[in-house]
């Protein structure tokens, strides 16, 4: 039997979980919170913050390989982990290159993929150059820890400018400016590299996010042919690119005239992929776990036009899901709760997904439900 240790414990690891158990593998987690979603799950729980290098050792110990569901972890720890012969995917050189927006921008374009204009902001004199070059508005970004929108801030004009470095630590954290793309679209396509060296490239999904959080995905997205070759295209390039092996997810824009510059990378199963338990023929989890443990890959292809649209916390207090009985009289509808136990505005609290026959059936599926429930 299989041991596979998750750095992390979040709705992320227990799906990989959900989908490996299939196959009876045995599951061992690190998480700093002793309920977190993927404790009532997991085989073991190693109840550790995220920067314990010897508790992710000791992760390491009890399992064959590892992964982790979130990016945001000590790169040095993986290279030991990696130096004490331990398997982990992806790898420390992966995450290296991804970790920091800027780069893995810098690897992207080296690696002719397109990006949105960009500068490392080395100090305050930079904001003159980034205004000389893009004018207003430009987006500013942490090129680490960002997520959820949280590390970047938009400057309008001049006066703003102090505002947003203020905003963004005021040069504690490396910092990047970038051009404003007026996209028409973000679109995100998930790819998978098993370490068999097979790729997998899943359907372009179509995201609309909501205070910068992803709040609906719908699949197959509605570009032109020649965007969703070229996004295909960029998929492939990149994890072979990255070696990045396991999923990686990559978030585009797609502009009116139908051209396409990637946004940022995420070196794991992706919110935007969710669709993709009831959606495809494979899972994003199910082709991870596939894929680090060296795997053939499943098919990734779509079964049915899906929609999923994320449960997002809306007040703070204590979880209580409201609104099942009457969601459940809608047949395509499938409901996944994470199991947090406090609710906060803002916090992924569950997602829903609907399969129909087109792409506006399914997302009328999943707006009347969420409308019906409450957490
Ligand atoms: P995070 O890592 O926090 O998810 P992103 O860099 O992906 O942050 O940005 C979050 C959102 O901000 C994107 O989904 C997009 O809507 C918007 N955004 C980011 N960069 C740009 C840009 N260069 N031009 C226009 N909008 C952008």
């Amino acid at each position: 039997m299989k041991r596979i240790g998750i750095v992390g414990g979040g709705q992320l690891g227990k799906m990989m979980i959900l989908a490996a158990k299939y196959l009876d593998y045995s599951f061992v987690i690190m998480d700093p919170v002793e309920r977190c979603p993927a404790h009532s799950i997991a085989d073991e729980h190693i109840v550790a913050d995220f920067d314990d290098v010897d508790a992710m050792l000791e992760l390491a110990k009890r399992v064959d390989v590892v992964t982790y569901e979130f990016e945001h972890i000590s790169v040095q720890a993986l290279q030991k982990m990696e130096e004490q012969g331990h398997r982990v995917y992806p790898s420390s050189e992966t995450l290296l290159r991804i970790q920091n927006k800027k780069n893995q921008k810098d690897w992207l374009r080296s690696h002719g993929l397109p990006v949105p204009d960009y500068m490392e902001i080395t100090g305050p004199e930079s904001f003159a150059e980034a205004e000389r070059r893009y004018g207003y508005p430009y987006v500013l970004k942490t090129c680490t820890g960002g997520y959820d929108g949280k590390g970047n801030a938009v400057v309008r004009s001049k006066d703003a400018v102090a505002e947003a470095y203020e905003a963004l630590g005021a040069g504690k954290l490396p910092l990047m400016a970038e051009e404003w793309v007026p996209f028409e679209k973000e679109v995100s396509i998930l790819v998978c590299q098993s370490t068999n060296g097979e790729v997998a490239v899943f359907p372009v999904a179509e995201n609309v996010h909501k205070n910068n959080i992803l709040d609906e995905t719908t699949v197959p997205a509605v570009i032109s042919e020649g965007a969703r070759r070229q996004a295909m295209e960029i998929a492939e390039k990149a994890v072979r690119a990255f070696h990045a092996y396991g999923m990686l997810c990559i978030e585009l824009f797609v502009t009116k005239d139908q051209k396409i510059l990637v946004n940022e990378l995420a070196p794991r199963p992706h919110n935007s992929g969710h669709y993709t338990i009831e959606g495809c023929y494979t899972s994003q989890y199910e082709n991870h776990i596939r894929a680090i443990l060296g795997l053939p890959l499943g098919n990734p292809d779509l079964i049915r036009p899906t929609a999923m649209k994320n449960l997002i916390g809306a007040r703070n207090g204590k979880a209580n899901v409201q609104g099942l009985e009457e969601a459940y009289r809608l047949p395509n509808l499938k409901v996944h709760i994470y199991g947090k136990e406090m609710v906060s505005a803002g916090r992924k609290m569950g997602h829903l997904t609907a399969t129909g026959d087109t792409v506006e059936e399914a997302l009328d599926t999943v707006r009347k439900a969420h409308r019906m429930i409450t957490i």
